[in-house]
């Protein structure tokens, strides 16, 4: 049978911007035999993630990233529904996700890689567990649960940068479920902060392209910033950290203004910054989602609930084809999504 792939066709290089055209699109045969252990798989949705920025360096800079190859098939999350299967845990018109879904139309996988999904916990919303049911949103509920320090009834500022991404508008939401009075979250787009405000329940948005962002938290955040959930790292958080109160804290979740640098992570502060952050005794530990697995299951059901509920709402920007996941990939590391950026290969 032919299918299409997708492989990793140059790398941006030290320093560089990733583009659509970093990736190609072939296509390949697939097998029409299945050996015992393997299911078969019809891709339906995949994730374009900012960590794979680092995946497309020769040397992916971490012990739990593997660097893609040039001309072999990338791989992130995937969704997809069994066609075949020789795994008995497994049956045809069952929906499976794995963290190393293969960008292909269909694949052959082992059966260890997989994980059945209910659409059931998501209202059918299959496509969630790439994001606020998935991994997306358990880094931000347990970002905030294991870094955040939330305290409810005792007046916490919460910030949010990156805050119209897949993370960052969960994470603020779940700031506010979680017991925290107020939150204000920064991205780069009027419309980012009308969303955030009007749909998402944030309390107020700074454009940061736009903004003075010193003066707009100054003037939104008068008793300062108590808990700070950093996505970006750069000129914002260090915006940010200026104005945290002493014994507060930085969920250092992720970098992204970072990402393109040679640096090594996460990206020491500067003197001055560094400084404030001792003299004032703000923790920035290092959090990591993979570091806790054992909390996965609890995890998903509570935010699965939330959903159902209402309680976290959810944004997905939506591209389709296969063949423009290079382009998802481009949009999403320069700020054309809102929510998860979701790239949907078949219905
Ligand atoms: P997002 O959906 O937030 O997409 C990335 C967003 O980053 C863009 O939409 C853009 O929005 C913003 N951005 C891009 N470049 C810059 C820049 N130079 N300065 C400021 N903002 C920028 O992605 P995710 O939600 O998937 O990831 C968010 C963060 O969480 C990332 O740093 C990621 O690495 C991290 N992460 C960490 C995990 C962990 O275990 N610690 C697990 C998963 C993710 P805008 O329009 O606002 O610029």
């Amino acid at each position: 049978m032919i299918i299409q792939r997708v492989v990793l066709n140059s790398r941006p290089g030290i320093n560089g911007v990733p583009v659509a055209e970093n990736f190609r699109v072939e296509e390949a045969i697939l097998s029409d035999k299945i050996a015992e252990g393997q299911v078969q798989v019809r891709t339906l949705y995949l994730s374009v993630d900012p960590y794979m920025r680092c995946r497309m360096n020769e040397d992916a800079g971490s012990d739990y990233l593997q660097a893609w190859k040039l001309s072999e098939v990338t791989d992130g999350g995937g969704i997809g529904c069994v066609e075949e299967s020789k795994d008995v845990r497994f049956a045809p018109g069952d929906f499976v996700t794995s963290f190393t879904w293969p960008w292909q139309t269909k694949a052959i996988l082992d059966g260890k890689q997989l994980d059945k999904i209910d659409p059931y916990l998501v209202d059918g919303h299959l496509s969630y567990f790439l994001g606020a049911a998935g991994l997306t949103g358990l880094t931000a509920l347990l970002g905030i649960r294991e870094k955040g320090h939330v305290s409810p009834g005792s007046n916490q500022t919460l910030v949010v940068s990156g805050a119209a991404g897949a993370c960052g508008s969960l994470a603020g939401q779940i700031g506010l479920l979680e017991g925290c009075s107020k939150v204000v979250g920064i991205c780069g787009t009027d419309e980012k902060c009308k969303v955030l405000v009007s749909e998402m329940g944030f309390d107020a948005a700074i454009n940061y392209k736009k903004e003075n962002v010193a003066q707009q938290l100054h003037k939104l955040c008068p008793d300062g910033v108590d808990i700070y959930f950093d996505n970006v790292g750069g000129d914002i958080s260090d915006t940010v950290i200026s104005q945290m109160n002493s014994n507060s804290h930085i969920i250092l979740c992720g970098q992204i203004s970072q990402y393109n640098k040679d640096i090594s992570y996460p990206p020491p502060l500067p003197p001055e910054i560094e400084e404030i952050k001792e003299s004032r005794n703000i923790t920035r530990e290092r959090f990591l989602v993979l570091n806790y697995m054992e909390k996965y299951s609890v995890s998903t059901l509570q935010l699965c609930q939330w959903i159902k509920e209402g309680k976290l709402k959810v944004k997905e920007t939506v591209m389709e084809g296969l063949e423009n996941i290079g382009a998802a990939f481009q949009s999403m590391m320069s700020g054309g999504n809102i929510g998860k950026q979701i790239v949907l290969v078949s219905k």
